[in-house]
């Protein structure tokens, strides 16, 4: 546990609180719509195909591959200066939804395109657990 610097953290809302509470339990939990056969993320009220309001929340394993990164060497706001240099990664669920999320316990020229990624549950503090990954 820990957040020395306050950093800013997510805001659940009604919609995304079930995703948010899935991390403090150290699950991922994504939205599916059983009518279109679609895995969905970021957490929305509604499908994005066909509108159902009916959306499930089913928890996966989190694991995928990664489908890009990028490498920040400099903090993109004053409220992240120490982070040091981070690995900004877009990773691929399993699923096929994209996950936003950071790279942790690799270095930046260890990374590769494509490599097998698992869900690494950051405790922030008693409230907050961020979605990191790992290399496989
Ligand atoms: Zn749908």
């Amino acid at each position: 546990m820990r957040n020395p610097e306050e950093r800013p953290l997510p805001v659940p809302t009604p919609v995304s609180r079930c995703y948010w509470e899935g991390l403090r339990e150290h699950q991922v939990r994504i939205q599916y719509c059983e009518p279109c056969d679609r895995w969905i993320f970021y957490p929305r009220s509604n499908c994005p195909g066909c509108l159902s309001p009916g959306l499930e929340w089913r928890t996966v394993s989190g694991s995928g591959s990664l489908y890009s990164y990028t490498v920040a060497r400099q903090p993109s706001s004053k409220l992240f200066a120490g982070a040091g240099t981070e690995i900004l990664a877009i990773v691929q669920l399993d699923e096929g939804p994209r996950v936003t999320s950071t790279l942790v316990g690799v270095l930046p020229e260890e990374v590769r395109i494509g490599c097998r990624v698992l869900p690494v549950f950051d405790d922030v503090d008693e409230e907050h657990t961020l979605l990191r990954y790992r290399v496989a």
